[in-house]
């Protein structure tokens, strides 16, 4: 049985067609805007869009991005990206559209420290514990699993007051020190976080890190992955699916932390991106 066409729907139909028609037209013969990018086209930003029908191969400045059955693919752009890359599909026909993306550049927090960076002697003892965690972490990053979670609206893991932001950055008289590659959210131990979108378990650390503690990270496919640092507990096993909202570990201190918070950070392949620009403002009453 045919549904009737209701006022509502007509009156939804009449916004589509007037928000369609109030889209400037773009510059070069109706093939640009074909990307339909949704997202934050800045540093640390993540977009996501629907590739031109036809599309056989895309790329990002030259390296392949994974699209879906559906034509959706993401991108994103590194702390310290150019101010201008380009997007460029192949077609099955043959045709190339080429789309230049500006990048905008961010206001980054940057805090000058009258003092000189201290220099980080890192002992043969320290480098004999700390390359093998490395090696883990790279291991981790190289796997690529089918999660599906890059397609979701990202939830906060935790909310709280957010107490460092991501590319946040320290000058000691002069010399740049390394930037924070991630969100911290204040809290206390033992407080529960749920996994900001599904995904596949890919380290989920059997003893503390040195550096990152108690380290879970976890894959939400086409290259992004999210890694929660300091953790007092974690309660997922590598391999494990997890669905967004799910409890995965608790907040804590351990590794190099001055006190309990959650630190979250987030990479799509090489890139350091902001795990805020994907959660949002941090909901009221946290
Ligand atoms: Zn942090």
């Amino acid at each position: 049985m045919k549904p009737l066409l209701t006022a509502a729907m007509l009156a939804w139909a009449a916004t589509a067609v007037a928000v369609a028609s109030s889209v400037p037209a773009p510059p070069t013969a109706g093939t640009a805007s074909d990307f339909r990018l949704a997202g934050d086209m800045t540093q640390g930003g993540v977009l996501r869009g629907t590739a031109p029908a036809g599309t056989i191969d895309l790329r990002l400045d030259g390296q392949p991005v994974p699209v879906d059955a559906d034509g959706r693919y993401l991108i994103a752009f590194d702390r310290d990206a150019a101010p201008q890359t380009r997007l460029t599909a192949r077609l099955s026909d043959g045709r190339l559209i080429d789309r230049p993306l500006m990048i905008a550049p961010r206001a980054w927090r940057l805090e000058r420290i009258n003092a000189p960076m201290r220099p980080t002697r890192n002992s043969q003892a320290f480098m004999a514990i700390r390359m093998p965690e490395l090696e883990r972490i790279a291991a981790a990053r190289a796997m690529a699993t089918d999660a599906r979670g890059w397609r979701q609206t990202f939830i906060w893991p935790r909310r709280g007051r957010i107490s460092g932001l991501f590319g946040a950055q320290r000058i000691y008289q002069g010399t740049p020190g390394a930037y924070h590659s991630g969100v911290d959210v204040a809290g206390a131990t033992g407080e529960p976080i749920v996994a900001p979108a599904d995904g596949v378990v890919i380290l989920a650390a059997d003893k503390p890190f040195t550096l990152e503690g108690n380290l879970l990270m976890i894959d939400h496919g086409h290259g992004l992955d999210s890694a929660f640092l300091h953790l007092s507990r974690i309660d997922v096993k590598p391999g494990e699916k997890v669905r967004q909202g799910q409890t995965i570990g608790a907040i804590g201190a351990t590794g190099r932390a001055t006190g309990p918070h959650l630190h979250w950070s987030m990479k799509w392949h090489d890139a350091r991106i902001d795990p805020m620009l994907l959660a949002g403002a941090m909901p009221d009453g946290s």
